[in-house]
């Protein structure tokens, strides 16, 4: 754990929106209510839905595959079925078709996107609750935070994941729910009188998380995956009755994010957009860092995002990436002064939508706060 009074390293922010690749957009599949994560049974098929997790999805992967795997078990011990279909090849599809070969079944994985192109690959990475509702869930959501901690602590840097700190100027919701849900599974908050950074000393608060690297992680599933014998389909779907007339197998679990709105005609998944700025790897910066947006030091770039916008349209905004860079920047006292942005995560009309959403009874329909005009 750095110590209070050592000044670290400080990011270089030179960004070059127009480079190839520095500046990506994916949709957050946020879901009103909880993420949704049961059994149901349609058309004669045991069908188990895996989606909805917003701005959390890496976070959650392990846990939710694992709740995942024991429906299933329950299912075969008296179905004796032995092959199972997984709809989508982002993080939920993957890590939950790993814990069905578990069980002994012949897995296929159908998908429009694979691995590369999912939304899974473009997070950022950190391993906090961002961005996700979960009303009245707080024991399952125990069970699945700490099965994905344990299992993302396990695999450690052959599976993309690092423990680091995190420097933030407020309390951060990510983290404070994870020690209220899970008292004990991550180190406690340090409050600090001083950030440890050149040009930068407010007082501020250190959390210790994990950063789990969606590319890193993301192929080693798929080249286990391989390796085990799962098989991988590219197969757009229309609708459900496309799903049950182009599927055979008997078990089939819905891993489409987003996907899932149409898919399964879910009203209460709505698109929340955010942008990534991605500066050139920077080895020197092992820390984690959220005042006004965040940032993330990873082995391929150096990650900048949290804005929010309503929309499913993906195409990256080079002038959202600049602000978002630009906000970080600011705070180390490298970029000219600016109000934070309204349509950024930490800004106060953002964090009080979020904040009656957590006392909101499960049931009430949500909108989210869309992009002012
Ligand atoms: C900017 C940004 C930053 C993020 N940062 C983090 C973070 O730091 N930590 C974290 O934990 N999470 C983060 N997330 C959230 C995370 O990316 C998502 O929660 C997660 O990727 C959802 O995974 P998924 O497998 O459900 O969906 P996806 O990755 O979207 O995969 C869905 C799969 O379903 C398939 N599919 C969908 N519809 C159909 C259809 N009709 N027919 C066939 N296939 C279909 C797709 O092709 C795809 O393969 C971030 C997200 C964004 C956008």
């Amino acid at each position: 754990m750095p110590s209070e009074d050592a000044d670290l390293p400080t990011p270089d922010f030179t960004f070059d929106a127009d480079a190839s690749g520095a500046c990506v957009a994916g949709i957050r599949p946020y879901r009103c209510g909880s993420y949704r994560l049961e059994a149901e049974t349609a058309a004669g098929r045991f069908v188990v839905h895996n989606y909805g997790h917003g701005g959390a999805g890496i976070t959650l992967s392990w846990g939710c595959a694992a709740k995942v795997q024991d429906l299933v078990r329950a299912r075969i011990a008296a179905s004796h079925e032995t092959e199972a279909a997984v709809l989508g090849s982002g993080v939920m599809g993957l890590t939950a078709a790993t814990r069905l070969l578990d069980l002994g079944l012949t897995v296929t994985i159908y998908a429009d996107r694979m691995f590369a192109d999912t939304t899974s690959h473009k997070a950022g990475g950190q391993w906090a609750l961002s961005l996700v509702e979960y009303q009245g869930k707080d024991s399952e959501l125990k069970d699945i935070l700490t099965t994905s901690y344990e299992t993302f602590k396990r695999g450690g840097q052959d599976f993309g994941v690092y423990e680091r700190p995190n420097f933030a100027s407020k309390k951060t919701h990510n983290l404070e729910e994870i020690l209220r849900i899970a008292p004990g599974l991550i180190p406690r908050r340090q409050d600090l009188s001083r950030m440890p950074f050149h040009g930068h000393h407010n007082p501020g608060h250190l959390y210790q998380t994990l950063l789990v690297e969606p590319p890193a992680f993301l192929k080693r599933l798929v080249d286990d995956l391989n390796a085990r014998g799962a098989r991988f389909v590219q197969q757009n779907f229309d609708d459900q009755t496309h799903v049950f007339s182009r599927v055979t197998q008997k078990i089939i679990v819905n891993c489409t994010g987003y996907g899932a709105k149409k898919l399964w005609k879910d009203k209460a998944m709505h698109p929340i957009r955010g942008d990534l700025a991605m500066l050139r790897h920077q080895p020197n910066l092992q820390y984690l860092y959220s005042q006004g947006g965040y940032m993330f030091p990873r082995t391929d770039h150096v990650v900048i995002g949290g804005n929010f916008d309503c929309t499913d349209n993906e195409q990256p905004s080079k002038a959202e990436c600049k602000k978002l860079v630009r906000a970080i920047a600011m705070n180390f006292g490298l970029a000219p002064p600016m109000a934070i942005p309204e349509n950024f995560i930490q800004h106060p009309r953002i964090t009080e939508w979020l904040r009656q959403r957590r006392l909101a009874p499960a049931d009430t329909p949500c909108d989210p706060p869309c992009n002012p005009v």
